[in-house]
């Protein structure tokens, strides 16, 4: 945490990975240590660790998992008991599954973590009847629906990224001021909402692209190089566009 001045806080799939320019990214922090780097991210622990050594990314100050429903604090990864606390407090998995175990069009897929019920959903109409049962129920949860998958993914209320982003830079003691976020979805809205500075990377959602506040710049570098892009800007160093048109 020493000499720390600025915080990093980025989604991992699409945004650090998936679109190349994790290389120069890596290396940029490498050189800068002055900031430090927060995860937040839809992956389990495991996963999200073994993606980040792979990259060869800087060790998590903190790591958000499950889109913020734990947090891991770096460099050891001891689990945050006090926010688990919190999101288990509702968290009723066995509930979900009994209020949507006969429901027609509605099948229980996987559990991949602790906090995640996974079912397919056959359409619209079976979507609508899921939303209308849980809520009937009093079941607080938050549902995330992907389309092209036929997935409902089913996760605690409190499971939200810029939720767990604020909880974090509250511990680490840094304002926001100090903090630049980067995403690409939808699970990345609450963290680009205008908090804070940061970047939606070109390759992100168009619906996130027209939605957001002026202080989230559209980088037109994809993934990891929209990162870099939008951090060097943030930093105040020469950003990758303007080298380019510099020769
Ligand atoms: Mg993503």
């Amino acid at each position: 945490m020493a000499g720390i001045k600025w915080v990093l806080a980025s989604d991992i799939d699409g945004t650090l990975v998936g679109h190349g320019g994790e290389n120069e990214l890596a290396s940029f922090l490498k050189g800068r240590l002055d900031v430090g780097v927060v995860y937040l991210t839809g992956r389990t622990r495991a996963n999200a660790e073994a993606l980040i050594r792979q990259y060869d990314f800087p060790a998590p100050l903190a790591l958000a998992t499950d889109i913020g429903a734990d947090v891991f604090w770096g460099p050891d990864m001891q689990i945050d008991d006090a926010w688990a606390f919190q999101q288990r407090r509702d968290w009723a998995p066995r509930r979900i599954m009994r209020a949507l175990e006969d429901m027609e069009g509605v099948s229980f897929q996987s559990r991949s973590s602790h906090w995640r019920l996974a079912f397919g959903v056959r359409d619209c109409a079976a979507l609508t009847e899921v939303k209308t049962r849980l809520v009937h129920e009093q079941i607080a949860c938050r549902t995330l629906w992907d389309d092209d998958a036929r997935r409902l993914d089913i996760v605690p209320r409190g499971a939200l990224k810029g939720r767990a982003l604020k909880h974090i830079l509250t511990r680490l003691n840094m304002r926001a001021q100090q903090c630049f976020v980067a995403g690409d979805a939808e699970n990345d809205g609450d963290l680009l909402e205008g908090r804070y500075r940061g970047v939606l990377v070109a390759n992100g959602s168009i619906f996130l692209r027209e939605r957001l506040p002026a202080t989230i710049l559209r980088s037109p570098f994809e993934g990891a190089l929209g990162v870099l892009d939008g951090l060097r800007q943030f930093l105040d160093e020469p950003s990758l566009l303007e080298r380019e048109y510099a020769g």
